[in-house]
């Protein structure tokens, strides 16, 4: 599974914190991330990633793009819901790619701890959704 990481700033720490604890889970798959979040989870978690720009100079649209382009399986987002972002319409459209094309989306770390025991016990059949993408 092709699996994008991604954290504003005051949600960084979660997510380390998230890709610390699921770490046996995640490096199974292909992991993409923006720029900043990327860079703290190769040097705090080691793991591997394809880093992209920094989210507010482009790096979400082209996590967009993967989505567009079939080949991104799921997303986690943990957004801050409390500060305003100066590429809040980079996050909408990354939102919105994921609810049209029926991308798993995780805004939080309790649905991002849903979505990847889901995967790794086999609860969901990824493949129907990824068919239904089609
Ligand atoms: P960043 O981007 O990982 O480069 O901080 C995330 C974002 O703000 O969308």
């Amino acid at each position: 599974m092709k699996i994008a990481l991604i954290a504003h700033d005051h949600k960084k720490d979660s997510l380390v914190e998230f890709a610390i604890a699921y770490k046996e889970i995640l490096q199974q798959h292909e992991l993409y991330a923006t720029g900043t979040t990327g860079q703290r989870i190769q040097d705090e978690v080691g793991l591997k990633l394809t880093r992209f720009r920094s989210g507010p100079l482009g790096g979400d649209q082209q996590i967009g793009s993967m989505i567009a382009n079939n080949d991104m399986d799921m997303v986690v987002f943990f957004r801050d819901p409390l500060t305003a972002q100066p590429h809040e319409p980079d996050v909408t459209a990354l939102v919105r790619l994921c609810d049209v094309y029926h991308i798993p989306l995780a805004t939080n770390m309790g649905t991002a701890e849903i979505l990847l025991k889901g995967l790794q016990e086999g609860f969901v059949d990824w493949r129907l959704i990824q068919e239904r993408r089609k």
